[in-house]
């Protein structure tokens, strides 16, 4: 659905349950990580871009309570939080997103009003689209419009990832929280997350798409493995004498091969060249040379695969039909998107072709696993909005 039929459709039910039209209107989107994979915590790069699916809130003041409130049409609950006094983790569970922004604007001494609001996400859940930034980035942009005080967009973004750490208790990186507040409509973002500087990134070409397939599998080691994973860079950084793995090049790791374990090495090899990527594949985008940034996907995808060891069968799955279509058949590139061991897909597509690709990719994957794949096209999408303040 659209953001502006969602809004109306949002308007409508707000209306039924409160009784009176909402004040405002918001709305922040997901995203999906183009290229740059496990390079966030080694101080490398990352290329995602907004989707066009969104956590969207309609809210009014509350005339007859000192909460906020909120219902979600999610998952068909509401949660009623206290403001007259400071926030503090609670239930239901989801609510703590929530919960943790509402305490960043108190810490900054922000006087917040009581609110009936209205949440609906058109992101999947848990699905490593970022239904968790794009829930959190909305209720910062709820409580500007609500308070008044617009915040700087880094300031912003850090406060909804700070929310996911200490009252989600999420150790996530900033990209998620960065490209839902800062992403817009036909550009992608490529961000530093060393210095944390953001460079807008223009697609000018109306005949690509992202297309995005959900395995819809998530294999349990993930998280221990994630780790293990970040501890291995750790000691390469220190083996090779760089501050992060963003320091070193493949040649000072092809001097140092003998001093590390194969496994180290492999691991190194991928974020080094996995950064390298990155920052070739903004460039190819620029320049609309999507052969040349295809390739960098299936690239990328190799080496999460092989060096990183973070896909799994499904994932390959989606990829090697993605390479068998081929650009004849509409496909310039496709690889694993997010941490890995499931979870998503993200291949770059000509718009034309996206109807045969998508029932390709269908079959074929439900052929190959057993499992159906859910997938959809985005061009790339603004960031948090306000479509009514
Ligand atoms: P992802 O961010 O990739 O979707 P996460 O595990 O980081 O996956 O976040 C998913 C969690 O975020 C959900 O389990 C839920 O607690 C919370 N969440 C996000 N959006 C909503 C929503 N609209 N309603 C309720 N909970 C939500
Ligand atoms: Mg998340």
């Amino acid at each position: 659905m659209k953001l502006p039929d969602l809004a109306t459709d949002l308007a409508r039910q707000f209306q039924r349950i409160y009784g009176r039209p909402p004040r405002w209107f918001v709305a922040a989107p997901g995203r999906v990580n183009v290229i740059g994979e496990h390079t966030d915590y080694n101080d490398g790069f990352v290329l995602p871009m907004a989707i066009e699916r969104y956590c969207v809130m309609a809210a009014d003041i509350s005339r007859t309570s000192q909460n906020i409130s909120i219902h979600d049409e999610q998952v068909g609950e509401k949660a009623v939080i206290d403001i007259s006094k400071p926030v503090e983790k609670g239930n239901p569970k989801w609510s703590n997103y929530v919960r943790g922004v509402i305490a960043g604007f108190q810490n900054r001494g922000v006087k917040i009003p009581a609110l009936d609001v209205l949440m609906l996400s058109t992101v999947p859940l848990g699905g490593g689209l970022s239904s968790s930034a794009a829930l959190e980035v909305c209720t910062a942009t709820l409580l500007e419009s609500a308070t008044g005080k617009k915040m700087d967009p880094v300031e912003k973004a850090l406060l909804c990832q700070k929310a996911e750490h200490e009252f989600a208790g999420v150790p996530c990186g900033i990209m998620d929280q960065f490209i839902s507040v800062m992403g817009k409509s036909n550009h992608l973002l490529l961000l530093d997350c060393r210095t944390r500087e953001t460079k807008l990134v223009p697609v000018n070409d109306p005949s690509v798409e992202l297309l995005i397939a959900n395995t819809n599998v998530r294999h349990e080691l993930g998280s221990g493995e994630y780790a293990v994973r970040r501890s291995q860079c750790e000691e390469a950084a220190k083996i090779l004498g760089v501050a992060s793995l963003r320091d070193a090049t493949a040649e000072m790791l092809e001097q140092k091969k003998s001093a590390m374990s194969d496994i180290v090495f492999r691991r190194a090899r991928h974020v080094i060249g996995e950064n390298e990527r990155t920052v070739s594949a903004a460039e190819g985008v620029r320049n609309s040379n999507w052969p040349t940034v295809g390739q960098l996907m299936y690239a990328s995808h190799r080496s999460l695969r092989d060096d990183y060891e973070v896909s799994c069968k499904e994932l390959d799955a989606v990829v090697e039909i993605a390479e068998s279509i081929g650009e004849q058949g509409g496909v310039y590139g496709c690889r694993m998107t997010g941490g890995g061991f499931g979870g998503c897909a993200v291949a770059l597509v000509k718009s034309n072709a996206i109807d045969a690709i998508s029932k390709k990719l269908a079959t074929e994957y439900r052929q190959k696993t057993g499992i159906e794949a859910a997938i959809f096209v985005s061009r790339p999408a603004a960031g948090a909005t306000v479509l009514k303040s």
